[in-house]
């Protein structure tokens, strides 16, 4: 039996039942691990004393009877902007190249408490800024699907490494679509949770009012077991919600006959890459032969998502890097003959083009003169988005879309043309203004066999539909369980 091609529910029923080892399960993804990530470049750093540690800690104590966690010995991957102790972490930039993590974000110190198995640290953009991790410090990541194109992004190494079975889970953060995103570049199901389920404790704050961390996996089971592990209120993020967490594994199954789906017209343009739209209706065929109901609704200001993020996100990312000053952790110039030259030249050495675009880009919204013409009026239409969604859901128990307009592009195509990146997160963006969760859930593949999916948006805190509606979609196809031979 190959391990690594196991889901995480399967790995962890194999080894509360003794019929595999955690140190087995570790010693397999390792070893495909080694062998396919300087293929991928993937992880940026693989913790594999660590994991082969606490997997034979946690054989030991399954042998002596104790109670393993709800993940125990299934290995994780983390992106590299969320903290994990004495691990580096360095989001991808230049600027925390050697920056050890003092402390566990609380989605780490949840997932050590249920036994997982923390692998390694993922490649992303430089600080979450992207769609490719083009972005990186570190080199671009693969797509495992054909390693001539981008992964996607930001959190484009934790797709990768799951598309590819190096760990059958990962996290990424998801600002404006980098969890879905590159989920549906690599055939994978990405899930952006309701802003405040799950805690940011941890998470290097790219837009704080947006940032979301949430689950990649194979299946929609493997997303609701990780999720409710990750979900709930945390004293250390005021922002956390104190909504009781359900038990997502269980409501998963809940049938979906009755249930109301809206196709928002917005989201199916002329641009939509015509294969992803007869996949997309073939999908909707599915739900409506699963007992749902499908009918056409409209969201009008949809067209101005892309714009009124890339005012708030960089203003908000323009607060908080101010901190990366070189006094406290991270880069610092050696050049500098007094302070003043100290930040600028650490700032200028440690970040990549792409933050420093971004940082202009707020720096300027944010200031006096612009303040009221750029991030006053983006406020306010990302109120109107908010509202918008709010009476669609009168009318709809969820939406469903396209969660990219093309299939993964080549290396390269679009790093030159920064608004062309930005048109990528068209219809992934509105979610993180409006605060609703979302998904990303393969649906087939184009002719030159890479990956396809669709994306559901739901009711603020209403992640079980969403998973249910996956589940059941993925209890009637097959294209979540093709695995790609990495070339
Ligand atoms: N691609 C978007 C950006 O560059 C979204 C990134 C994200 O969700 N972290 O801002």
């Amino acid at each position: 039996m190959d391990v690594t091609t196991l889901s995480a529910a399967e790995i962890a029923r194999k080894i509360k039942k003794k019929d595999l080892s955690a140190s087995e399960v570790a010693k397999s993804f390792l070893q495909k691990t080694k062998s396919t990530n300087p293929k991928l470049n993937a992880y940026l750093c693989v913790r594999e004393e660590i994991v082969l540690r606490s997997a034979k800690e946690l054989d030991d104590r399954i042998a002596k009877g104790e109670s393993a966690g709800d993940l125990a010995g299934v290995p994780i991957a983390i992106k590299d902007n969320i903290c994990v102790q004495k691990t580096k972490t360095t989001c991808s930039s230049k600027i925390l190249e050697n920056f050890v993590a003092p402390y566990d974000a609380t989605v780490i110190r949840k997932l050590k408490q249920a036994g997982a198995l923390l692998i390694g640290k993922t490649n992303l953009d430089e600080f979450a800024m992207g769609s490719s991790t083009e972005n990186s410090a570190f080199g671009v990541t693969k797509n495992p699907w054909d390693t001539s194109r981008v992964p996607g992004g930001s959190s484009g190494g934790s797709a990768s490494a799951v598309a590819a079975r190096l760990a059958p889970l990962a996290l990424g953060s998801d600002t404006g679509g980098s969890i879905r995103q590159p989920a549906s570049f690599c055939g994978i199901v990405g899930l952006k949770p309701t802003y405040g389920r799950v805690s940011r404790f941890g998470l290097v704050a790219f837009a704080s009012s947006l940032d979301q961390i949430g689950p990649f996996s194979i299946n929609a089971e493997d997303s609701a077991l990780l999720l409710k592990v990750i979900s709930g209120k945390d004293p250390l993020d005021s922002t956390s919600s104190d909504r009781p967490v359900p038990d997502y594994p269980v409501e998963l199954k809940k049938p979906l006959s009755g249930l109301k789906i809206g196709l928002p017209k917005e989201y199916f343009v002329k641009e939509l890459d015509e294969t992803i739209n007869d996949k997309i209706r073939d999908a909707v065929r599915i739900y409506e032969k699963l007992g749902a109901q499908v009918k056409d609704i409209s969201l009008p200001h949809t067209a101005y998502a892309v714009a009124v993020y890339y005012i708030l996100a960089p203003s908000e990312a323009s607060a908080n890097l101010a901190r990366y000053d070189g006094v406290r952790y991270g880069h610092r110039s050696r050049e500098a003959a007094n302070l003043i030259e100290m930040y600028e030249k650490s700032r200028d050495e440690g970040f990549g083009p792409e933050v420093k675009r971004r940082i202009m880009l707020g720096t300027y919204s944010l200031s006096s003169g612009y303040y009221d013409a750029y991030y006053s009026k983006a406020q306010k239409v990302r109120t109107i988005i908010r509202e918008e969604f709010n009476q669609a859901f009168k009318e709809v128990d969820a939406i469903l879309t396209p969660t990219v307009p093309t299939p993964a592009f080549k290396i390269g195509e679009k790093s030159s043309d920064p608004l062309q990146m930005y048109l990528s997160d068209i219809f992934t963006i509105s979610c993180n203004l409006a605060g609703i969760p979302g998904i990303s859930v393969p649906c087939g593949f184009t002719k030159e066999s890479l990956p396809v999916g669709f994306q559901i948006l739901g009711k603020p805190f209403d992640e079980s539909t969403l998973l249910s509606m996956t589940y059941h979609y993925q209890s009637q196809t097959s294209w979540h369980e093709r695995i790609p031979s990495v070339k």
